[in-house]
């Protein structure tokens, strides 16, 4: 149904829809079962709740595309803080931030020192930190950025690639020959069939052909997926190669899937939560429930009823 996705991907953009949502108290638990909650100290609760069930997590602070330099400057204060609350409470998480919230939109030298302070934060931790993808006006940015930091700090940083875009093949044989952490993902954004698959068959074809790719001659790769069919075929493909776990683990969203992501612990496979908290939930809520088109009624019911 990509016109429903299309029309829910359109509403994460708008803002008097925003304020609809956030004043509706009816889409309140449909909020809470995808967003740790509002502060750091919800979701250290929440990531010490999955810790306890086997799963480790990765920590999201809400927010994208800032547009003044001190604001970047504050959400990067504000990813050191979240890294030493992480030591100091002893849960075992990452940390995964957006460029645009660093301040890619305003320069991307004002993002690298930014991301830069982060990641050398981490690196005295002995914690990691994703870089997030974001949509395709990003991603050459967001890849120059990466590797501009991926020598001096190797596994201490984790980037994420999108298979529906056709450039993906060619960067999955980038990262192979960089030795880099790759988390692999479908993609989340609105893209155009000029630069991405346009069917969800083709998507799915792709992100197995790419992940084969990397299990077999990358370095590390995060499985970031709820597809069963690509979860069991990627359990199936480590089996036959006798890949070992010190190469993979299995990501999922908080809140999405949770029997699968129970089945999988059970199994013994190692699954790492991505966990997002704050204030600026709005776009990344309605990226979620693009992701599954029936959740567009419960929005608009939810709103009918608020
Ligand atoms: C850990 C992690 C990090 C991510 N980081 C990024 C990123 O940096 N950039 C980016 O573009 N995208 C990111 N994504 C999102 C990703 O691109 C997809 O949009 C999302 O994971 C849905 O695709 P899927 O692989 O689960 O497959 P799909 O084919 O979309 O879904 C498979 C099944 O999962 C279930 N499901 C999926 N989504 C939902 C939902 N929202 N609600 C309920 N059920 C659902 C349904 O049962 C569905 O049939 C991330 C995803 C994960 C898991």
């Amino acid at each position: 149904m990509p016109l429903l996705r299309t029309a829910m991907l359109w509403m994460a953009r708008q803002r008097q829809l925003e304020a609809l949502v956030r004043a509706a108290p009816p889409a309140r638990p449909l909020v809470q079962r995808f967003i740790a909650g509002e502060t750091l100290d919800e979701a250290l609760a929440a990531v010490r709740q999955l810790n306890a069930r086997g799963m480790t997590a990765t920590l999201d602070v809400l927010g994208e595309n800032v547009a003044d330099a001190r604001e970047a400057q504050a959400a990067a204060e504000t990813y050191c803080h979240v890294l030493d609350q992480i030591a100091a409470s002893g849960v075992e998480s990452t940390i995964s931030v957006k460029l645009t919230m660093l301040g890619l939109d305003i320069d991307p030298a004002l993002a690298q020192r930014n991301l830069e302070a982060i990641v050398d934060h981490a690196r005295r931790l002995g914690n990691r930190v994703a870089v997030d993808m974001e949509g395709s006006p990003y991603t050459q940015r967001t890849l120059d950025l990466f590797y501009a930091l991926h020598p001096r700090y190797g596994d201490h940083i984790e980037m994420v690639l999108q298979a529906y875009l056709y450039r993906t093949e060619r960067d999955v044989e980038d990262a192979i020959a960089h030795r880099a952490r790759v988390r692999l993902v479908k993609g989340a954004y609105d893209e155009p069939p000029t630069i991405a698959y346009p069917s969800k068959r083709a998507v799915d074809a792709a992100y197995r052909r790419q992940l084969e790719r990397l299990l077999e001659h990358g370095h590390f790769v995060s499985i970031a997926t709820h597809d069963e069919a690509i979860i069991r075929a990627a359990r199936g493909f480590i089996r036959r190669m006798g890949i070992g776990p010190y190469k993979y683990e299995f990501q999922m969203l908080y809140g999405v899937r949770r029997d699968l992501q129970e089945q999988l612990v059970r199994l013994g496979e190692p699954l790492r939560i991505y966990v997002p908290f704050g204030r600026q939930w709005y776009p990344y809520f309605m990226r979620r429930m693009a992701e599954r088109p029936v959740n567009l009624l419960f929005v608009l019911r939810a709103i009918a009823r608020g």
